[in-house]
């Protein structure tokens, strides 16, 4: 369904992310994890459009998104994306900020408030359609963020360290929040976090990135107990 190869980005002179290969199904939630730096947001700026690759190609659903030929403009590529900011509108109501894609896209007005309410009712803000952004604490308006998200339907759900900005009891009530959302949508998610705690409870299968390099892909509970280098082993919080 959504498939990198030979994925490689630079700034300067060392590679960013360094020829990755990566094979995401339909419905899966697949988790890139990894320190700072290791370059797990730049592949996923460059799925959802925000980056060139210098070389490689993104194909979604067998079509080319980017690739030497090609360039598709993120707003084309039916992709949403959640960041760590939530990045809402302040002047815009919660319902404003769900229903702007789909306003844009001229949606008719009852559309936009079925699909609205729909959103809404999926992240459990039912009651707070009409409150502004400030008036929310920060796990409400992660949860905007992700009604916003989903209002579009997308055929793939991106998103970049969600979490981080939110207390540990905060975290873990969005971390079951997120999954329960996937499991009942069957969205495919990509999802990037550098906690092995959110990665080992989100993921369907897991990628390890060191370097701007895949060092091991698979069910998280396998990686856990057989990671390949001592790394990866790091990585997921093993002490030994
Ligand atoms: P983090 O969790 O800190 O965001 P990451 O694993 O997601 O880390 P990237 O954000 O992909 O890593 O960054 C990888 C490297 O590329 C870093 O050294 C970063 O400084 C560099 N980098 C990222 N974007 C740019 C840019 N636009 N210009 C120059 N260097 C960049």
């Amino acid at each position: 369904h959504l498939v990198l190869s030979g994925l490689t980005k630079s700034f300067g002179a060392a590679p960013v992310v360094d020829h990755v290969d990566l094979s995401i199904e339909e419905g899966e939630a697949v988790v890139l994890l990894g320190p700072s730096g290791c370059g797990k947001t730049t592949c996923l700026r460059m799925i959802a459009g925000f980056e060139r690759p210098d070389a490689g190609e993104i194909r979604l659903r067998d079509k080319v998104l980017a690739g030497p030929r090609m360039f598709v403009p993120p707003e084309r590529r039916q992709m949403s994306v959640v960041f760590q900011s939530y990045a809402l509108w302040p002047h815009l109501s919660v319902r404003e900020n769900v229903g702007y894609g789909p306003t844009t896209a001229k949606a008719s007005r009852g559309e936009v408030r079925r699909r609205t309410d729909e959103a809404l009712a999926m992240v459990q803000l039912d009651g707070l359609a009409d409150r502004y952004a400030h008036q929310l604490s920060g796990g409400q308006q992660q949860r905007v963020a992700l009604a916003r998200a989903l209002v579009n339907d997308p055929a793939l759900l991106l998103l970049d360290e969600p979490l981080s900005n939110l207390d540990t009891r905060l975290r873990e009530e969005m971390r079951s929040e997120i999954k329960r959302i996937h499991r009942s949508l069957g969205v495919t998610m990509v999802y990037v976090t550098h906690d092995q705690a959110e990665a080992l409870s989100l993921a369907d299968r897991l990628v390890v990135m060191h370097a701007g390099r895949v060092v091991q892909v698979g069910a998280p509970e396998e990686v856990y107990r057989r990671p390949r280098t001592s790394f990866v082993a790091r990585a997921l919080g093993a002490t030994n």
